[in-house]
């Protein structure tokens, strides 16, 4: 298994995961927050043509996840994965799709990967984040969260891939220009997590055969890459997974699983 990011943070976020079995490759999206012509370029920058992709898989209903989803799942006729509750946010926006409905832990297979849907705390209508096998790796996906809880954390145990959140530093959002009732926002309970509260959380679930770990969804304001790259290799030191964070406009390349 394998995934690259096409961006990652407030302006935009997708993820591209493809596993491979014998000669039958599956590749998801995951969230389809960029516009169309856009989300083709940087396709293209990682070797992916439309026609590769066999579903896009969305996370929730906000623009930097879902804005380019259903026009693009139109022109490349696409099917989408998504809660209940995100399509109903999404109403009106929906096109010619095929659209499926996925739960909280409740496992859906798409080819040769399957994915174990979570409930995360965020404001938006029923959020869900993802973990994603192949039945060789286990790849756990945490952004847009605004704080740790006993449920997903449970769902990430065990994963040999994280791809977690680092969206601010408290101080220097605290120290931002952005407004009160933003920065309020933002590290409130539905808001998104802190370099710390990943820590916290990687204190909770690393274990010695997790082998990756991508910080996500960094500010542009509130966080530097360096600091995200640091914070995380510090807190995976014992274990020497290898570290990389996902930037907005180059996201990551290729990254293999094993
Ligand atoms: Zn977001
Ligand atoms: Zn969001």
């Amino acid at each position: 298994m394998r995934m690259a990011s096409l961006g990652s943070g407030s302006k935009g976020n997708s993820l591209i995961i493809s596993a491979r079995k014998g000669a039958h490759c599956t590749c998801i999206m995951l969230d389809c927050g960029f516009g169309i012509r856009e989300t083709e370029r940087r396709l293209a920058r990682n070797g992916i043509s439309p026609s590769d992709l066999s579903a896009i898989v969305l996370t929730h209903e906000h623009g930097d996840h879902a804005g380019g989803a259903f026009r693009f799942a139109q022109r490349h006729r696409l099917p989408i994965w998504m809660s209940a509750g995100t399509f109903q946010a999404l109403e009106g926006r929906e096109t010619n799709v095929e659209v499926s409905f996925c739960h909280d832990g409740e496992p859906f297979s798409i080819g040769d990967m399957q994915l174990i849907p979570f409930t995360v705390p965020h404001n938006a209508r029923e959020p869900l984040q993802f973990c994603i096998t192949d039945g060789n790796h286990k790849l756990g996906v945490l952004t847009d969260t605004g704080r740790l809880t006993a449920h997903l954390c449970a769902a990430l145990k065990g994963c040999s891939t994280l791809m977690i959140e680092c969206n601010h530093d408290v101080d220097m959002l605290e120290k931002s220009s952005y407004p009160s009732s933003l920065k309020q926002r933002i590290r409130g309970e539905w808001g998104h997590l802190s370099n710390d509260d990943t820590v916290t959380l990687l204190k909770e679930i690393s274990h010695p055969r997790l082998k990756k770990v991508v910080g996500a969804h960094v500010s542009q304001q509130s966080n530097t890459y360096a600091c995200v790259q640091a914070t995380l290799e510090n807190a995976v030191n014992q274990y020497g997974s290898e570290v990389v964070v996902a930037t907005q406009e180059e996201g990551f390349g290729w990254l293999n699983m094993d």
